[in-house]
């Protein structure tokens, strides 16, 4: 039995949480590789490192920021040589490269400057682990997580991850428990690349797949996935099981707690995959898995902010064939998937999927897609949307969802709905200040007044 853990921003905050997360680690002897995020709010910080036009002041104040997170963890360690002179050396190179970024705006810059926050808490929770007398190396991912070029929101490349793994990784198994870092890889030249934000759920389950491991365990703040965000609404409840087909729906609609693509290579491998707390195992969590024993119509409601919609309008849309794989071919070559789409005779109405969006968050609408759009077609943006999923099963080919749920949102204006294409969700998209009553009205609806 072979388990990959991955423990979240949060879970490996400071010393005392990366402490909880070792008891968890050496509590379970087939837990055998370690994928870590970085320490939480250092993400953050880099990001705010990498933007344009950052007064000296603020990057001096950015970089000491992160330095305290890493030596406040290091401090606690007792300063073990090693350790704190491999940490000088990250922290002084997110210096440099931080200073290199003011002239030199290249996107490989700056996933090598978000890297640095995974390789700190990477190498601080290995010699955590060694603290509490286990044989612990941590594991430079870059040597195995093969990515393309796509700085920013870097595609993993699975055969040659797969062989890699078992070529540098796999040996090295054999007398230590690994801990490497999530979120981050390298291209074929060696460069650093990032997966997008929230990436590391999305490494363990690749490193998972490439090992052939039975399990990925992703340990966070919450001891479970659960009907809805817990933060949103009070009477949210934990999932012992949900389905890939429901988690994949729940991860690719909002709900945080999972990266979307973390449960493809889960499915391709049928791994199955716990949810749980870090600050509260004992409280179990959810399993992911190919089969499970309740499929029920409801089972969670997911949201997902900030949603653009595109207007395409033209009149050579009417009766015309093409069209449409035109604007897709359009989209596709600016690296644009297409998310929710509604048509009329002279317009369509769609929604673009941020999912695979830049790690330090630029914006997915460049001036060179809006030009050429407009050759085609008059183009319109509407922002401040929230997309609104009810997450479950024969949702599309059971009587009365809709009526259930339109009663529900009777005092919400509806701006778009999308429902049939799947078994497994009805979409809706409103207002974003809508979002927080539509979710907590359907919840309360769905989950609390039937339970
Ligand atoms: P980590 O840093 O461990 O990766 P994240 O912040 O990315 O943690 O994900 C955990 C968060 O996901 C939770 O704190 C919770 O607010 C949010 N979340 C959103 N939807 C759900 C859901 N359905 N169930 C549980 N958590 C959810
Ligand atoms: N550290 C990265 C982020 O904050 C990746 C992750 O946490 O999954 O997005
Ligand atoms: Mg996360």
């Amino acid at each position: 039995m072979t388990v990959v853990a991955k423990f979240g921003g949060t879970s490996v905050a400071d010393y005392q949480s990366m402490c909880r997360c070792a008891a968890i680690v050496l509590d379970n002897p087939a837990t055998r590789v370690v994928v870590v995020s970085a320490s939480s709010g250092v993400t953050n910080l880099l990001v705010e490192l990498t933007q344009a036009n950052l007064t000296d002041e603020r990057r001096l104040e950015l970089i000491k920021s992160v330095a305290a997170i890493q030596y406040g963890i290091l401090d606690q360690l007792g300063r073990p040589s090693e350790v704190a002179s491999e940490l000088d050396r990250l922290l002084s190179q997110m210096a440099v490269i931080s200073e290199s970024l003011v002239l030199n705006r290249a996107k490989s810059l700056m996933d090598a400057l978000l890297s640095t926050g995974e390789m700190c808490s990477s190498l601080l929770f290995a010699a955590v682990l060694r603290e509490q007398g286990a044989r612990a190396t941590s594991f430079d991912v870059r040597k195995v997580m093969r990515t393309d070029s796509h700085f920013g929101r870097a595609e993993p490349q699975i055969a040659q991850i797969e062989t890699l793994v078992a070529n540098a990784l796999v040996p090295l198994l054999q007398d230590s428990l690994v801990v490497t870092q999530g979120f981050i890889g390298a291209d074929e030249h060696g460069e650093t690349t990032t997966l997008g934000r929230g990436g590391s759920d999305y490494s363990a389950a690749l490193l998972a797949e490439a090992l052939r491991a039975d399990a990925v365990e992703i340990w966070t703040d919450v001891p479970g996935i659960f009907t809805t965000d817990p933060r949103l609404a009070s009477g949210a409840k934990a999932l012992a099981e949900i389905s890939f087909n429901e988690a994949a729906e729940m991860a690719t609609f909002g709900a945080k707690v999972l990266h979307p693509a973390t449960i493809l290579p889960a499915v391709r491998r049928q791994i199955q995959v716990f949810v749980g707390s870090s600050r509260e195992p004992e409280k179990g969590g959810t399993w992911i898995r190919h089969q499970v024993e309740n499929a029920p119509v409801y089972r969670a409601v997911a949201v997902r902010r900030a949603q653009t919609l595109l207007n395409l309008h033209s009149l050579q849309m009417l009766h015309a064939q093409g069209f449409l794989a035109h604007i897709f071919a359009t989209l596709a070559k600016h690296r644009i998937s297409v998310d929710l789409i509604t048509t009329s005779e002279v317009n369509v109405s769609l929604t673009l999927d941020k999912t695979g969006s830049d790690s330090t968050g630029a914006g997915l609408l460049s001036e060179a897609l809006m030009q050429e759009l407009a050759e085609h077609c008059r183009v319109s943006v509407e922002d401040n949307l929230s997309l609104v999923a009810i997450i479950g099963n024969r949702i599309a080919t059971t009587a009365g969802v809709c009526r259930t749920v339109f009663t529900v949102l009777e005092p919400f204006n509806v701006r778009m709905i999308c429902q049939g294409a799947s078994p497994h969700n009805l979409c809706v998209l409103v207002d974003e200040k809508d979002a927080a009553a539509v979710v907590d009205a359907l919840h309360t609806n769905l989950f609390e007044t039937q339970a």
